[in-house]
């Protein structure tokens, strides 16, 4: 995992409420919806499918954190 990817993981973490990547990764995985972040660094969130993305507003790309950490 690229250093990138750990800091939008945690900036995820952080705006859904999770006390550290680990509690939300372990929360996601068997959960339906996962939280999701833009990887262009806009700051954008919303709720996607465990492997979804989703065209973001910035023109980046809003992935969810379980696509960003590699866990799937
Ligand atoms: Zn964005």
């Amino acid at each position: 995992m690229v250093a990138n990817s750990m800091s939008f993981l945690h900036e995820a973490a952080n705006e859904y409420g999770f006390e550290s990547v680990d509690e939300m990764l372990e929360a996601t995985i068997f959960d339906s919806v996962s939280p999701a972040i833009c990887t262009r660094g806009c700051g954008a969130t919303m709720d996607l499918e465990p492997d979804g993305y989703c065209q973001c507003e910035c023109g980046g790309t809003i992935k969810s954190v379980l696509l960003i950490a590699g866990v799937i």
